[in-house]
């Protein structure tokens, strides 16, 4: 998955899924065979069982009792373990339930063999968490058809395993570009009016304040004009960087509102703050130092900051917050720009 940076993209990012990347190769389908732990107390019936599985052309290796069982899935971590019912020191049965709390140990396939067909039997190997069963006398081409399909079930889960988590991958990549401006990398105008609805009404249901700032560059319309929309656009994603240093706590927000203009929501913040905060961006901006030689006000790009706060129980909605920052922000132009006004939501 990548996300297009160029130029001529960066007002719509491209995201990309890459396929071949999803379609994930785990390990038990790479060059090497399924390697299958055989346990068993019988050294004839486990010399028997290696041979035969060795000749479908898995990979093998042996443990005697359920104890060595264990020690062996955590040294060699077979896809497979074909696990004798009746044993000494720790039988089938206890033995295929300690590996399930083993890392992996519910994801490897355990097939039990047992030496009846009793239902107390059969009951047991799927309680202790057994994939599957087959008696004694073994029927090879039962065996054959469980391990084959055992191994490739076990397959299919980690793929899907692996699949599920690209996806949650890209899901989160794009629930992230739909709220972000591609260009200013702040967040986006859907992201703003989605927030400041949110947190004007929980203002209102907290009894706190909130607080909104907008913030309009400076003849902009002539740093176009004169050094190009290129450059144009690289200004403004200077200074919505340097407006996002404004802000310190995690629930403030820096959003392009449009062309640029910029807003801050600052949820339980009074006049005070949302003031102190709007002065702070106009002096992190006038800081980097833009040259703007067409600007009627200085010889560097900046920026006039409208502020309102909805103070606590007054009852207005983000729309009266977005008339009145606007208000402050026109009166902020009108006062010779490069400065911070503020606008009283009733004289709205
Ligand atoms: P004022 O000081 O009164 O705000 O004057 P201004 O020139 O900044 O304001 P005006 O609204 O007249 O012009 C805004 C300009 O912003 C128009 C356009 O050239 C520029 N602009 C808006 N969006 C973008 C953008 O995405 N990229 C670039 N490069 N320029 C943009
Ligand atoms: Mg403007
Ligand atoms: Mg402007």
């Amino acid at each position: 998955m990548t996300i297009d940076d160029s130029e001529d993209s960066q007002n719509k990012p491209e995201l990309r899924l890459d396929l071949a990347n999803v379609a994930l190769t785990p390990s038990s389908t790479s060059s090497q065979s399924p390697l299958i732990l055989i346990v068993d107390d019988d050294m004839f019936m486990r010399k028997i069982l290696v041979r035969y599985l060795e000749r479908e052309s898995y990979r093998v290796v042996e443990a005697v009792d359920g104890m060595e069982a264990l020690e062996m899935y955590q040294v060699y971590h077979p896809d497979m373990i074909l696990l004798d019912a009746m044993m000494p020191i720790l039988d089938g049965f206890e033995c295929c339930s300690r590996l399930q709390q083993l890392p992996d140990g519910d994801h490897t396939p355990v097939l039990i063999i047992t030496a009846l067909e009793d239902r107390e039997s059969v009951d047991r190997a799927y309680t202790v968490g057994a994939s599957d069963y087959v008696t004694k006398p073994i029927h090879w081409a039962v065996l054959r058809q469980r391990v084959r399909r055992l191994l490739d079930q076990a397959n299919l889960r980690q793929q899907l395993e692996a699949a599920n988590q690209q996806l949650a991958v890209f899901v989160n990549e794009l629930q992230r570009l739909v709220a972000i401006d591609g260009l200013t990398q702040v967040a986006n105008r859907r992201c703003l009016d989605e927030y400041l609805e949110q947190e004007c009404r929980r203002s209102q249901r907290e009894q706190l304040p909130i607080s909104l700032v907008l913030c309009d560059i400076d003849f902009f319309k002539n740093y176009n004009d004169n050094y190009g929309h290129q450059e144009g656009d690289r200004c403004l994603q200077e200074v919505a960087q340097a407006i996002s240093h404004s802000t310190n706590r995690p629930a403030d927000l820096v959003a392009r509102y449009g062309g640029e203009e910029f807003a801050i929501v600052l949820p339980n913040t009074d006049i005070d703050g949302g003031v102190s905060v709007a002065i702070r961006a106009t002096e992190l901006v006038r800081s980097r130092q833009l040259p703007h030689s067409q600007s009627k006000i200085a010889s560097y790009v900046t920026i006039s900051c409208g502020v309102a706060t909805i103070l606590v129980g007054h009852d207005f909605q983000a729309a009266d917050l977005l008339k009145a920052a606007d208000l402050a922000l026109y009166q902020a132009k009108a006062d010779g720009r490069n400065c911070v006004r503020q606008m009283d939501l009733s004289k709205v």
